[in-house]
């Protein structure tokens, strides 16, 4: 067999995509690969179909436990021989993986990396063939990474004390030349042939949101737009997690949550929940990810700003991993700034001045008015256009209006009010004394006698927040995290005293349908009722089989087939995605619910 029958028997695609095929061709040649590819990019078939046409095993090392039996049980059912050890396993099963390896009966074996410091695995090894190791999530490696993990270091001795060096093969999504770098010196290799595909995702639409005191509302009218659809709310601290969650909860959303204060068994219950499709949304921190392999995440919501832009499209890439249009949507508010620095001083290595310098770059993407396609791919090095055309910057248009008299009584407002009381409050007393509300807390401190009292009674509460939000965006006021008492910022001076102009810019949605989203390997589906009469099939399998639905078939898959309609069990192979075994397994039920779609059709 050549790989490409590989690729098409066991995997039902009929080509590679774009860098696939040169690993593919490095690793069956013997040299070591580095394959840096973006999340859905499709790095697992570069080791997958070499190990189906390597003797031996292919020892495939993964950080990631959770995700290692849903992997090896979508392989098996594509009639791959996989395996894993861990020790989620009971004894019997780990007995039985451990016989089939005795027997070459696996052809990939997937392990934690502390596995290898088992002296009795590492026995076994030394007993078999293993013609590559395979190196999943590589910059695990990296300490300038972000998930570094010590036993990633033990790779290096273990692939040098096998009898025979096997290719080594590494994987990640992660950008940075610095990364790569030392990805290539800690795992020893050799020579590697390196592939770097393009980072950008064109199936994931981006869009940052700015709904200053109301995000609670904004969420819920953007969770409002997509009731039908799974996805992600992440938050930035447990407490926020548990408010919107319950929050959504009384709004009759499907939701459940994510967070390493719940104890292990609800974490696992609750990823068990969104993954099975059993719950639509899930709010979480940033906790929740690593171990997820969901491929129908349709949104991923920000509910406050990640710490840096590596975070952010890592988080947000997790959307969309069917190919299949998906929305990134970061809804950010002053207040994220603060809530960033205080998780970032509070860090595990102590204060991070790279992690300010990088918070200063996430914070850029939050405010410009630029591409933000196109500022996440310059932040990674990498070409593009000006204007992609599809996310929320190139899609909406600017108004930029002068507030500088705004601004300037806002800022006398807080100077005054602090020169009459000696310290500091928060927004809403400003904005009542502001707007002459003449609340009883704003008469007992003596406010009303201010001369900015009342001095922009005629603006509406709405516009006013605005005007505090972008004065906050722009550094001419700043809120203390501790108290969140807002105090002028270093821009402040300028604008009361030196006459500096200020100016607003905010994005007036276009009129016209947004333009049709580029998508990937998905054939638009003809028909909406055959597609939900597959899905429908689907879940039922899923149901029956204990397993996540995308491991019977992904939804781009599913599409594909509405589109092609098959009548044959030849024609069913044709439909992408569709491989020898899955065809044998499920072929007769599928094209059972399409002839009866046909029927009632006519
Ligand atoms: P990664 O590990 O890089 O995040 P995966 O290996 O999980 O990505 O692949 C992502 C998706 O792309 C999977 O659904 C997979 O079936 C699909 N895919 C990978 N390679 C191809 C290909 N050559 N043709 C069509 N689909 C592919
Ligand atoms: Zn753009």
């Amino acid at each position: 067999m050549d790989k490409l029958a590989v690729l098409k028997q066991y995997f039902g695609h009929d080509a590679f995509r774009p860098g696939q095929e040169t690993l593919v061709d490095a690793a069956l040649s013997g040299r070591d690969v580095l394959g840096i590819m973006p999340t859905g990019g499709g790095k697992s078939l570069c080791y997958q179909v070499p190990a189906m046409l390597l003797p031996g095993v292919t020892l495939v090392i993964s950080p990631l436990i959770s995700l290692m039996k849903d992997q090896v049980a979508a392989l098996r059912s594509a009639g791959v021989p996989a395996a894993f050890l861990n020790s989620s396993q009971d004894l019997e099963e780990a007995r039985q993986v451990w016989g089939a390896v005795r027997r070459d009966r696996v052809r990939l074996l997937y392990v934690a990396p502390e596995r290898l410091e088992n002296a009795r695995f590492l026995e076994l090894m030394a007993s078999r063939e293993i013609r590559m190791v395979a190196v999943d999530e590589a910059h695990c490696i990296s300490q300038w990474g972000q998930d570094f993990r010590p036993s990633y270091l033990k790779i290096a001795d273990f692939v040098a004390s096998l009898p025979r060096r096997p290719v080594v093969a590494a994987f990640t999504a992660t950008a940075t030349a610095r990364v790569q770098e030392d990805i290539a010196l800690r795992l020893d290799l050799r020579d590697p042939v390196r592939v770097v595909t393009g980072f950008d995702r064109p199936n994931l639409f981006f869009d940052v949101r700015r709904p200053g005191r109301r995000k609670a509302a904004a969420l819920l009218s953007l969770l409002a737009e997509r009731r039908d659809r799974s996805g992600i709310v992440y938050c930035a601290t447990r407490s926020a997690v548990e408010r919107v969650c319950e929050e959504l909860e009384a709004q009759g959303f499907s939701v459940t949550r994510y967070h390493a204060g719940l104890s292990e068994e609800e974490r696992r219950e609750n990823q068990d929940d969104f993954q099975f499709d059993r719950k639509q949304i899930m709010v979480a921190t940033n906790a929740f990810g690593m171990g997820i392999d969901k491929s129908n995440v349709s949104f991923v919501i920000h509910y406050n700003m990640p710490k840096n832009l590596e975070s952010y499209y890592q988080e947000a890439g997790r959307a969309g991993r069917d190919g299949e249009a998906a929305d990134c949507i970061l809804l950010y508010g002053p207040g994220d700034v603060a809530t960033a620095r205080v998780l970032l001083s509070r860090g595990d290595e102590g204060p991070d001045p790279q992690g300010m310098e990088r918070l200063e770059a996430m914070v850029d993407y939050c405010k410009t008015d630029e591409c933000l396609r196109g500022r996440i791919l310059s932040y990674f090095g990498q070409p593009h256009p000006d204007r992609c055309g599809s996310c929320g910057n190139c899609q909406g248009l600017f108004s930029a209006a002068d507030i500088t008299v705004p601004a300037q009584m806002i800022l006398s407002c807080v100077k005054r009010v602090r020169d009459k009381l000696g310290y500091y409050v928060g927004a809403s007393l400003i904005v009542q004394v502001l707007r002459g509300s003449g609340s009883r807390r704003v008469r007992a401190l003596g406010l009303d006698e201010l001369s900015t009292y009342g001095l922009m009674r005629e603006v509406p509460r709405e516009q006013l927040a605005a005007y505090l939000d972008c004065l906050e965006a722009k550094g001419y006021l700043c809120t203390e995290a501790e108290h969140s008492t807002l105090r002028p910022g270093p821009g402040a001076g300028g604008v009361l005293f030196r006459g500096e102009r200020v100016s607003m810019t905010s994005r007036v949605e276009r009129q016209t349908a947004p333009p049709v989203r580029k998508q990937r390997d998905v054939p638009v589906a003809t028909d909406e009722g055959l597609l939900s009469a597959l899905k429908a099939e689907r879940t039922r399998l899923a149901r029956q089989e204990g397993v996540p639905p995308y491991i019977i078939f992904s939804n781009a898959a599913l599409a594909d087939m509405a589109a092609k309609e098959p009548r044959t069990m030849e024609e069913f192979l044709e439909v992408s995605g569709v491989g020898r075994v899955k065809a044998q397994r499920y072929g007769e039920t599928f094209l059972a619910v399409v002839a009866a779609w046909a029927a009632s059709a006519e």
